[in-house]
């Protein structure tokens, strides 16, 4: 690995990683935290990060080896909650980053959680399902040590879904020697999952789009939308925000980018997608260029791919009103000040993309009443939980005279920290 680690305390080598572009959000709340500012390092740092083996038999019958971690960024606040993902890029440095987003992104909506994430090095298309399988299950018992109901509750993030939680909380349940549904969410349905838990982030998304842009002075039937992800969050959103009325004039996903000016037939395009093609191969779309995508005219831009896409190039370039981060991380601090000082709104991930968690709180909770709710009701929370996170967030922005990143991150580390002081320190 190219990283180094000494002690807790990590270094990162590369200007562009996850957890450094963290760590400068975090400079940039400090000032705002008045006297728990003291407390500040703790945020700097995670709490716990362990990193595993994962041996598999292929189908071949060659043995193979993974790289997979859990992080448990901080637990003051409550158990650890955050996703897992399968994916090449995926390195300590960006499973403790996104980890840290989860401690922002549950206290920023007031979830009673910690911040947590894990990842395996994998490219999950180029796996078997039975290797898939193995690989799952076989990482849930090395991370078995930090996971379970009232410690760490893993979801699903990049390239994981209901089927791999349906694993984990298999393997997990066999490990302990009782069903317990709570220890993943983002699960089927018949295994305990909830009902609106696939959509969420991806309303979520929506949700805080339709409600920024009312306060901008636009509704979103009419408006131009672009779309960079078209998996379970962008695809989701790109959805709802047709329904509304929305015009989507361009998508991207990993076979490249798209574009129709008259507007792209978004449900035919998942239903393409879900049999196995990709947006190129996709009638009624034109491709075009990674540059060209992003200065296609539009009034919200949704990034729902990967860390690190807002670059300042593209910042400098990209034709929006407002930006809703429905992928975590996606914006570098350096193009935040850029759109900043071109007058673009940027709603943040830990606010943009929190619906997913969100419903998984309700899941949870649901798991451990064993009583379960409607869609309409838990659409009805998540919409009071999110208008109401975003609220206070306008406001604090406007109140600190700050972005609504910085603001998000007021509110979050100030709950965070209060926490921390009131617990103080063991021994
Ligand atoms: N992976 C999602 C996120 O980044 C959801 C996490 C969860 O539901 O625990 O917010």
């Amino acid at each position: 690995m190219a990283n180094s680690i000494s002690g807790l305390s990590y270094v990162p080598n590369t200007p562009s990683s996850p957890w450094q572009v963290y760590l400068q959000q975090v400079d940039r709340v400090t000032p705002h935290l008045g006297h728990l500012a003291r407390w500040v390092e703790t945020l700097k740092r995670c709490k716990r990060v362990l990193a595993v083996d994962i041996p598999i038999n292929r189908d071949d019958g060659t043995v193979a080896h993974f790289e997979g971690f859990r992080a448990q960024h901080n637990l003051s606040r409550g158990p650890g909650k955050g996703g897992v993902r399968f994916h090449p890029d995926v390195t300590i440095d960006e499973v403790m980053a996104l980890s840290a987003w989860m401690t922002v992104k549950n206290a920023a909506v007031n979830l009673p959680y910690g911040g947590a994430k894990g990842g395996i090095r994998v490219d999950p298309r180029q796996l078997t399902r039975g290797e898939l399988e193995r690989l799952t299950r076989r990482y849930t018992s090395e991370i078995g040590l930090i996971i379970g109901p009232d410690k760490d509750i893993p979801a699903p993030d990049v390239n994981t879904n209901d089927q791999i939680m349906a694993w984990m909380m298999d393997t997990y349940s066999m490990n302990v020697g009782a069903t317990a549904t709570g220890v993943v969410t983002g699960k089927p349905i018949a295994l305990g999952g909830s009902l609106g838990r696939r959509e969420a982030t991806g309303r979520g998304v929506y949700i805080t789009a339709r409600e920024t842009a009312r306060s901008l002075g636009f509704d979103i039937a009419g408006s131009r939308v672009v779309v960079q992800g078209f998996g379970n969050v962008g695809g989701i959103a790109a959805r709802l925000f047709k329904a509304a009325g929305a015009t989507v004039v361009g998508l991207q996903d990993v076979s490249g980018a798209v574009a129709n000016d008259a507007g792209i037939d978004v449900d035919a395009a998942l239903e393409h997608v879900a049999s196995g093609g990709t947006l190129r191969d996709f009638k009624g779309v034109t491709p075009v260029s990674e540059s060209e995508f992003w200065q296609i005219k539009s009034d919200i831009f949704v990034p729902a791919a990967l860390e690190n896409q807002l670059t300042e190039t593209r910042a400098s370039h990209i034709a929006t009103r407002l930006v809703v981060e429905g992928a975590n991380g996606p914006t570098t601090p350096a193009a935040d000040d850029i759109l900043h000082e071109r007058g673009i709104v940027v709603v943040p991930d830990v606010i943009a993309n929190a619906g997913g968690v969100t419903v998984s709180y309700f899941e949870w909770v649901q798991d451990f009443s064993s009583f379960f709710w409607t869609e309409t009701e838990i659409n009805d929370r998540l919409e009071r939980i999110l208008v109401e996170a975003l609220k206070a967030v306008v406001h604090t922005a406007e109140k600190h005279k700050v972005s609504l990143r910085t603001a998000a991150f007021i509110i979050a580390c100030t709950r965070v920290l209060a926490a921390r002081e009131q617990r103080g320190l063991y021994p």
